[in-house]
């Protein structure tokens, strides 16, 4: 047996045969000087791939959408994009016109110069994008060269996909249900085949370096998109074992809401779980995996793959959009939407482009961000907290600042938000005069301060994932410093432990919406100290419900006091183990429950 490691990216069990997808390669290209006067004929043919592959794009999306739901077409929606780029297009008529290559050679020299630019930029966002870029590319060069458009794919029976990396065409032109899992050398967090296996519920592991020279076509692998390994040759036992965890997994998924709602504790305590949602993700699953409300809209999608900002009135569609979705959920649901949070991992197109954020900055995790970026461009905080406000009528709308540091930055956003109540008042456009507005408690300085913070807010919002990288200056998507990014270190669960207290005691909601809330022994610590919601991705509330469903009021208490009696001195990795020793001792059975 070899144990390969790579990134948790996608939760949950695989055990299954090999399916190498090797895609199809590199395509040949020819390239020709065309003869003098010829160039119109070498334009027409240009111009009629274009088409052909603006309409295969066209349908796919239409296809998707009926299917899957909108985060897969969205990306082929930024394909049609990226095909429809004017600039694109004539540098590649000016290789045609100018150079007098052939229509083959004029495409992949203009992509080959976008990709070195897009390479050369020192951010995973963009650095990602060279494969939307190259997938765009290969359809386009199938069409001019007569080509079928589709990879072709002998999968035939359900397999853990084993592959370098996937393009988006090439992941979700894999036959779902056939798929038990994606294992690739390359991809980061924010890769394709990561948004996507986790959409559509497929566990996933990647960075795992060379598994597909590890792997044989048509052998046994097993996949822990948990814990982020991959086992080879496995043995019989091991085998067995995974077998049952697969088994439990779905058992666990479909007996997600019955009776009592998600987060019911056994002596009738709550615990309020709730989805963390974005524009584009699908909705159909959210309400039968048993979210009651959305706790963290991350409203920076609309403006991802953007050259502009998303006006007004797209905003007002897509916040509406949700709202009236989160009705269905439950009577109490409301959304919380996150203004703007760009800046550090999360680069928006225009906005870098316009040079305001990244390029000057050396240190854009340290720079202006988020509601930084908001304070000192009040046109762009405007129009959205208008669409908020707006689509506050529609249900019930909470307003989130992310990244607050000081005190300075609520009152500078309370005028802001001021200001356009104002406006909207002298038009006589309706919104709810009563939305919540709330700060992300995820830089230290907020959680130190929080007493004062929490004078001028209605609830906090604990972002963990930022928090717990501030705190212990960590880089939350370098791996080299990954053994420092510990949540439940002793410097961490203070912070936390006095961020709950002090919103307990002036009487403000506290919740948790980074991803240590679908964390089992770290979710279940956070409720423990008194968290009010557990925001997370949709899929991993049924296993979170069966743990509360499982502890009463008492047992958090003793698991709090478990803890507690471990120190200060004690790593992350030891408060760890602690946790799951307790947690085991209440619950035998929790690694049937857990995945
Ligand atoms: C967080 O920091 O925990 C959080 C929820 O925000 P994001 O992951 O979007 O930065
Ligand atoms: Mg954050």
């Amino acid at each position: 047996m070899r144990t390969v490691c790579g990134l948790a990216t996608a939760r949950g069990f695989a055990v299954g045969p090999v399916f190498v997808y090797r895609g199809d390669g590199d395509i040949p290209i020819p390239e020709y000087v065309v003869e003098s006067g010829r160039e119109g004929e070498e334009l027409a043919r240009l111009r009629r791939a274009l088409n052909e592959t603006k309409r295969d794009l066209e349908s796919l999306v239409a296809t998707l959408r009926a299917r899957t739901g909108r985060a897969d077409a969205k990306i082929f929606e930024c394909h049609l994009m990226i095909l429809e780029d004017s600039v694109l297009c004539r540098e590649t008529e000016k290789h045609i016109r100018e150079d007098r290559v052939n229509a083959e050679a004029a495409v992949r020299r203009t992509a080959d110069r976008a990709r070195s630019m897009f390479e050369r930029m020192n951010d995973p966002y963009f650095r990602e994008r060279v494969r939307d870029l190259d997938d765009v590319e290969r359809r386009l060069l199938k069409n001019l060269l007569g080509f079928a458009a589709n990879p072709h794919v002998e999968l035939k029976t359900p397999s853990i996909v084993v592959a370098d990396d996937l393009t988006p065409s090439e992941t979700v032109q894999l036959p779902r249900a056939l798929v038990l899992g994606f294992a690739t050398n390359g991809g980061s967090a924010t890769s394709h085949v990561a948004l996507l296996a986790r959409a559509m519920g497929i566990p996933a592991v990647t960075g795992l370096g060379d598994i597909t020279a590890l792997v044989e076509p048509g052998e046994t692998i097993l996949l822990d998109g948990t814990g982020g390994t991959v086992i080879v040759a496995p043995d019989a036992s091991a085998i067995r074992e995974f077998r049952d965890l697969v088994e439990r997994q779905k058992e666990i998924s479909e007996e997600a809401v019955t009776g009592a709602p998600a987060g019911t504790l056994r002596d009738g305590g709550r615990v309020k779980l709730y989805a963390n949602l974005h524009p584009g993700a699908p909705l159909e699953d959210v309400k039968s995996l048993g979210a009651r409300g959305v706790g963290l809209y991350r409203s920076e999608y609309l403006w991802l793959n953007k050259e502009a900002e998303p006006s007004e009135d797209e905003q007002y569609r897509a916040y509406r959009e949700v709202v009236e979705f989160a009705k269905t959920l439950s009577s109490e649901a409301s959304v919380t939407i996150r203004v703007l949070d760009i800046g550090g991992d999360k680069m928006v197109r225009g906005i870098s482009q316009r040079g305001e954020v990244r390029q000057r900055e050396a240190n854009p995790f340290l720079g202006n961000r988020s509601i930084r970026y908001l304070l000192s461009n009040k046109a762009v905080f405007r129009t959205q907290l208008r669409a908020i406000l707006r689509a506050s009528v529609h249900g019930r709308v909470c307003i989130l600042y992310p990244m607050i540091s000081c005190i300075e930055e609520l009152r500078q956003s309370a005028a802001v938000l001021a200001d356009v109540r104002a406006q909207l008042d002298a038009e006589g456009v309706p919104y709810d005069r009563d939305v919540p507005v709330g700060a992300m408690i995820e830089v230290p300085s907020a959680a130190i301060n929080a007493a004062a913070l929490a004078k001028h807010v209605r609830f906090f919002s604990i972002g963990t994932n930022d928090l717990v990288q501030y705190t212990m200056a960590a880089d939350r998507g370098n791996e080299s410093v990954a053994h420092l990014y510990q949540p439940t270190n002793p410097a961490v669960l203070r912070l936390m432990r006095h961020v709950i207290d002090v919103a307990k005691k002036q009487g403000i909601s506290v919740g948790v919406c980074g991803e240590s809330a679908a964390d089992p022994l770290v979710g279940v610590l956070w409720a423990a100290m008194g968290i009010d919601i557990l925001s997370m991705s949709a899929t991993y509330i049924p296993v979170m419900s069966k743990l509360f469903s499982k502890l009463t009021r008492a047992d958090l208490d003793e698991y709090l006091a478990a803890v507690d009696a471990i120190g200060d001195e004690a790593t992350g990795e030891e408060t760890m183990a602690r946790c799951r020793e307790w947690m085991l001792s209440k619950i035998p059975d929790l690694d049937n429950i857990v995945f």
